[in-house]
């Protein structure tokens, strides 16, 4: 049985809404207490990340009081008085680590104030992050995303602090704070009241399994194109039919892999 959140509409009563549980496919309206969610971005690098967290849905989610989002510089806690947080790899080579001590000063200065869901490194060679993650990742209360730089963090800040580990894709960044800007992203949008249109996140790619039907908007001919008619009829099983069928031809010619793991009622 699959059991995600995905889409979440705010009702009237103060203090309580309305959240749609995914199991296996299917919506089930779920009425509960309003909670808010709180990401603690941990970074050597906060300036990389203030737009996307002050943009767009996760700034609205922010002002609005769905998430709040807190930048850590880990500069703010070196042992020294230069502020420096990263040392040379024992064994030697190229590139510098980043230390212990700021990263465990920080995560457990964070950790006596509240308890944490997760305390998730982003690192190229961590877990997948896919849209499954997020769906579980919007259903928790507090989280920590730590972003490294340089060779990255001292394997015992893994070994010690970390619960799990992401990465956004088979690449290197120079940095975590891209990853961390959209593993928030991801998440936020799928808090309730963050999208205008609450619906609008079940339709997207991955969410049901499969790559998104195409779609259009006015005009209904440019350059000699017409929308297809369908989409114009007024009938709406038809045009959930027409969208599921070019849905699914989308996933099995770009993405036959996802057909894989589709829920057997599909
Ligand atoms: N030496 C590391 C390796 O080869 O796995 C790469 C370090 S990278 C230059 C610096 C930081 O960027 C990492 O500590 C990590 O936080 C972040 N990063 C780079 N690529 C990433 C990816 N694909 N997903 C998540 N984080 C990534």
């Amino acid at each position: 049985m699959v059991i995600t959140r995905a889409a979440n509409i705010p009702v009237a009563s103060e203090g309580q809404c309305t959240v749609t549980l995914f199991v296996n496919g299917r919506g089930f309206p779920w009425l509960c207490e309003e909670f808010a969610m709180r990401i603690d971005i941990v970074c050597p690098l906060p300036a990389a990340i203030e737009s996307c967290i002050s943009t767009g849905i996760v700034g609205r989610g922010r002002e609005r009081g769905l998430v709040e989002i807190v930048l850590h510089n880990l500069h703010d806690f070196a042992d020294n008085r230069y502020g420096h947080i990263d040392d040379e790899p024992y064994g030697g080579g190229a590139g510098m680590v980043i230390r212990c001590e700021p990263v465990f000063a920080c995560i457990e200065s964070l950790q006596r104030e509240r308890s944490y869901d997760e305390v998730i490194y982003l690192t190229p060679d961590g877990e997948r992050f896919t849209q499954a993650v997020a769906n579980e990742l919007s259903l928790a209360q507090n989280l920590i995303l730590l972003a490294g730089r340089y060779k990255g963090v001292d394997q015992r800040v893994r070994d010690l602090l970390v619960t799990r580990e992401l990465s956004i894709g088979d690449y290197v960044l120079s940095g975590g704070e891209l990853a961390a800007a959209v593993i928030v992203d991801a998440i936020v949008r799928l808090l309730p009241g963050a999208m205008s249109d609450a619906e609008s996140a079940l339709d997207d790619s991955f969410q049901d399994g499969l790559l998104s039907a195409p779609v259009y908007t006015r005009p209904a001919v440019f350059r000699g194109m017409e929308v297809p008619p369908i989409l114009r009829s007024g009938d709406h099983a038809a045009i959930r039919r027409w969208r599921y069928e070019q849905a699914l031809a989308r996933t099995k010619e770009r993405r036959p892999d996802l057909l894989n793991s589709l829920p057997s009622e599909q």
